[in-house]
Parts: structure tokens; sequence; C-alpha cells
């Protein structure tokens, strides 16, 4: 029996994945993982697929046909050179091409694809989907939501039953789903978003600061010329996405204007902090979304167990950050956020063709690893505070940077103390090492100095640390080694029998179970660990309640295996 491919037919770019030996892998075209959803005619008449159909759209846009998925399931048409396409017609271009790289790259043919669409898709939409993968040559096997796709390559169907929030903003669109996963049916309770907010917006803005930057410095207005506004956009986006692991970025674009002969460059320094301003009421706009989805579901935040984060521009720091602040949880984005989508349509896939899948191993931090520093809020200073810059479950390897400054103009000297743990306070975590930054360039112009502070954790969980004054490059480095160890099988056994041994094994110790888990709870910090022990300790009380045994003693291995790993 020929592969079942798995398709994320994205508004702004798309995959395929195919579940190989047991692993979901992502097809490549070319040596770049992500489609474009663009279909162009070239100058000579060619049809471009893809990158090169991307390339050419700010030239010719007449030519170049992009986010047709907003446009499925409509009547309208589209002008393409001289001819009429239905949308279903473009989209099977773009899902022909997706064949074709996925033919290539498993040497057979390819005949059969599950296909994902958004929550939101009415039937229509749905059945416009399924049309143009027919007229790609491909049976559609099933059509699954998106927000359940990535819920399948987190694994969730895997896991306890629990409610998950689905996070999803791309380079055009946004939208957050409820999903609820029981019996490991994945099932979307409710969903909302915005089909026109996404990186391009982002992108837009910062296009729109290099005009008005360049405008007020040579007097000429750059939005005009086609040729340099392509450019801008292309300059914008390289920005955007350094600034996701980096506080400044110079962005550099030479000869992008003349004057009298004379040639003109853009060459600006664009910071992070800059960039959040431009973007804010754009991403806290999502905030909304998520209300509303919580509120469909009639839903609080703290029913919730765990964010996924999908999408590319969810490596956006400030838009992790703001969910993050209101759903008061862990976000995750183990599974590579621009890759998710196509992943679990190619797990779907392949449950479908009755292949196993095994769970996507990556390689994640697993605590967070930051520095301590010292906060003013609103004129009081607070010592020992914990900056994290590399978040518990951050995938590895992983650089970024921050920018801190000296607390005064005239200070020489700062000590940088590097640590891992999760808790606000930095010296309740644990110390990993630290170093004295000296001889720091005092500043004429009476401003603190900027010190970037830079992370590099490799791959068996060593830690370069490095710090460097902004204006002068001087720099000073450490490297220490964090604890990556997460306990084995055998461990969990060992621990499970300890507690056992302690004298909870009979049925009637559950309560001093509870009572045990109960006093954890009560010592510690707000978070994704607390939230979890909590949720099972009202499960196990309802099962007591219930006086379900199997129940019970499923979720009573489970607090053990917890309360160990938590001690
Ligand atoms: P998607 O539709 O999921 O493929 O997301 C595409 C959008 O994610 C585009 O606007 C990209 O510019 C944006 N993007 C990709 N990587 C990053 C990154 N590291 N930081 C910020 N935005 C990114």
């Amino acid at each position: 029996m020929s592969k079942i491919i798995g398709i994320d037919l994205g508004t702004t770019n798309s995959l395929a994945a195919v579940v190989v030996d047991g692993i979901p892998q992502i097809i490549p075209d070319g040596d770049q993982h992500l489609v474009p959803s663009v279909v162009g005619l070239s100058a000579d008449g060619e049809l471009l697929v893809g990158q090169a159909a991307k390339n050419q759209y700010t030239l010719f846009p007449e030519k170049t046909v992009k986010s047709v998925k907003r446009k499925m399931g409509s009547a309208e048409t589209i002008l393409l050179g001289d001819k009429e396409y239905k949308p279903q017609e473009i989209s099977a271009i773009i899902l022909r091409r997706l064949k074709k790289i996925a033919e290539d790259f498993l040497e057979e043919s390819v005949e059969r694809a599950v296909i994902t669409v958004p929550a939101y898709f009415s039937d229509a939409q749905r059945q416009a989907t399924k049309d143009a993968g027919e007229i790609a040559g491909l049976e559609v096997v099933r059509i699954i939501n998106e927000p359940t796709a990535a819920s399948l390559a987190h694994s969730l169907n895997k896991e306890e039953d629990q409610l998950v929030m689905v996070y999803d903003l791309g380079g055009g669109t946004f939208d957050v789903s409820v999903v609820e996963i029981n019996s490991g049916i994945v099932e979307v309770r409710a969903s909302h978003g915005n089909n026109h907010l996404g990186g391009d917006d982002f992108d837009a803005k910062i296009v729109e600061f290099l005009i008005r930057d360049f405008e007020q410095t040579h007097n000429i207005d750059l939005s005009g010329d086609m040729k340099s506004f392509a450019r801008l956009n292309r300059a914008a986006e390289e920005a955007k996405i350094s600034l996701s692991d980096q506080p400044f970025t110079q962005i550099v674009e030479e000869f992008i204007a003349k004057r009298k002969n004379k040639s003109l460059h853009i060459n600006t320094e664009f910071s992070r902090n800059s960039f959040n301003d431009m973007i804010d009421p754009l991403v806290r706009s999502t905030l909304d979304s998520i209300k509303t989805a919580l509120d469909d579901s009639e839903l609080k935040p703290e029913a919730i167990e765990k964010v996924l984060m999908v999408g590319g521009s969810t490596r956006i720091p400030l838009v992790a950050e703001v969910v993050k602040e209101m759903m008061e949880k862990e976000l995750h984005s183990e599974i590579n956020p621009d890759e998710c989508v196509a992943i679990g349509a190619a797990i779907q896939a392949a449950i479908i063709a009755g292949e196993n899948v095994d769970s996507i191993l990556v390689d994640v931090t697993p605590y967070s690893l930051g520095i301590e520093v010292v906060e003013v809020e609103f004129g009081n200073i607070r010592e020992d505070r914990y900056s994290v810059i590399l978040r518990k479950n951050t995938v590895i390897p992983v650089t970024k940077s921050e920018v801190y400054y000296t607390m005064h103009p005239l200070q020489t000297k700062v000590e940088i103390d590097v640590f891992q743990g999760e808790h606000k306070t930095a010296s309740k975590n644990i110390l990993l090492g630290s170093f004295v930054f000296e001889n720091i360039p005092v500043s004429l112009d009476d401003k603190p100095a900027e010190l970037i502070v830079r992370f590099d954790l490799d791959i068996n969980g060593i830690l370069h640390v490095s710090a460097t004054h902004k204006d002068s490059g001087k720099k000073e480095q450490i490297t220490v080694k964090t604890s990556q160890i997460k306990l084995s099988e055998t461990e969990k056994e060992e621990a499970r029998n300890k507690i056992l041994s302690m004298g909870l094994s009979s049925d009637s110790a559950i309560t001093t179970l509870i009572n045990k888990a109960q006093k954890l709870t009560a010592e510690m910090q707000d978070g994704d660990d607390k939230d979890r022990l909590e949720m099972l300790i009202a499960k196990i009380k309802n099962a007591v309640r219930k006086n379900n045994p199997d129940d019970l003693e499923n979720l009573k291995e489970k607090l053990l295996d917890k309360l160990f790993e938590l001690e």
C-alpha cells in the first residue's frame, strides 16, 4: 500500500510530512522546509509555485496569487495572467507541487493525503479543500482541524484526558482553539481568531518605520518604488526574525535610492523594544480571541492544562510573554511551531494507514536558565530577582541573548550570577556559576551601560554564557554545566517502591497520599507542575467519591510518580 502523506495547506506557507519507520518527518522542497503558498506566472508565461512565485510578488503582483486559502469555499474567481481560476484550482497547483516533492522524497507515487484546515472552516471551505486535493490527483482520505493536528504532533492523544489551548499565529492568520482530549480522541470545543492578522502585519510595521525614517533623513519616499518596497519587506522580515533571539539587529540595505548620481543606503540599528512597541496592540488583540474561545467553551484559564504554540510568529518573545501572562502557564513549543500542523497531519495519515507512530523525541531544557537582576518597579528597588533567558522546555541546542543595564552611569563593574530553576527569587534557584565583568567603559553621555548577555546551550547541557558591552564590544564569558537529568524508568520504579514502602500501599492510605500532595502544593510556586498536581488531587478525590477502584489505582500510580518527581 502506498504511503498517505499529511499536508498543512496554509495561508502563507504549506508543508507536507510523512511517517517513515514510525518517525514523522517533514518533506523538504530542495533545501527549504516551507513551500510559500504562492502561485505565479513568469514574464514568459511559465508557471511558478512556492519560493519562485513569492520572489516575484512585489514586482509582478498582477501575475502572482497569494493567500488563496482566504477565498476557499467562495465563488470568487482569481485572475492570473489572462485567465480566471477558481480558488480550488490555485490551491490544487500548490498541492500538486507538494505531491511531487513527496514522490521525489519517497521515490514512489503518492495518491492519498490527509489535509488540515482551520477549525472555523465551514462545510463549503472543507469541501473546496477536498476538491483541490482531488484536482491535484490526491485522494483526500481525511480533512482534520489544524489544532487537532497540533495536539497529535505533541502526542497529547497518548496522554491523560485534558483540556488544551492551541494558539496559532502564522504569517497571515491567527486563531485560538480550545481542544478536549478524551480517551485519546482529540476534539475542538471552541475556536476564534482573526483571518487578517499575522507576521505579514508585523513586517508591514517595520517597513512603515523604515520608509518614514528614510523620508525624514533624505526626503525621498520609497513607498512608490516597487523594487525598493520588495527589498524593504524582505529586510523587515529578516530583522523581525533575528529580534526573536537577540535584543538588537542592524538593518542594512545598500543602494536603495539615488540622488544626483549619489547612492543612498539604509543602515540602521533596530531594537526589540522598538519592535515590541510597534506590534504591541496587534499582539494584545489576540488576547480578546483567547477570552472569547474560553467563554464559548465556558471555561476559565485555570481549566486549561497546556497551551500549545503553533505558527512561525509565536517565536516572537512578546507573543509568548503576553499569552503566558494571561494563561499563567508554561507554553509548549517543543515541536517546531511552523512544522507542527503538518507533522500532526502525517501522524493522522499513519494512524489511518495502520502504521505505528513513535512519539516525537525532542531534546529540551527541563529547567529555565537565567541571571540574577535588580528590578526597579515604581521607584522601588527589588533585589535578587530572576530574569529568565532560556525558558523551561526550550528545544536545544539554542542561542538567545537579552540586554541588561547597569544601575548607574558611572558603574564599572557587575557580577553576573547564572541560575537554573523556576523561582522568581534568584537565590531560591540553583546557582550554576558566576563571573565579574570589570572595567566597563564609562559612557560620556551619562547613560547606564548596555550589556548583552548571551546564553548558548548545547545538546549536552553545557551552557556558554557571555556578556558583551554593547558600545565597546568588550566581552567576558564562562561555561557551566546544567543538570539535564530526568528520571529513567528504573529510577521511577525504585522511587515508587520507596514511597509505597513508607506505608502507603493500602487503599486506606489514599488520604495520607492526598494530604502529602496537598502539603506539597501549598509549598509550591504557581506553575505547570502545581496545576498538574492540583488537577490530579481533584481527580483522585472524584474517583474516591465515585468509588471507582480502577480509576483510583491508575490515578494513585500517577500521583506517586508525580510526588517523587517533585520531591
Ligand atoms: P507560518 O504561517 O506558520 O508558516 O508562519 C509564517 C510567519 O512566521 C511569517 O510571517 C514569518 O516571518 C514568521 N516567522 C518565522 N520564524 C520566525 C521567527 N523566528 N520570529 C518571528 N517570526 C517568525
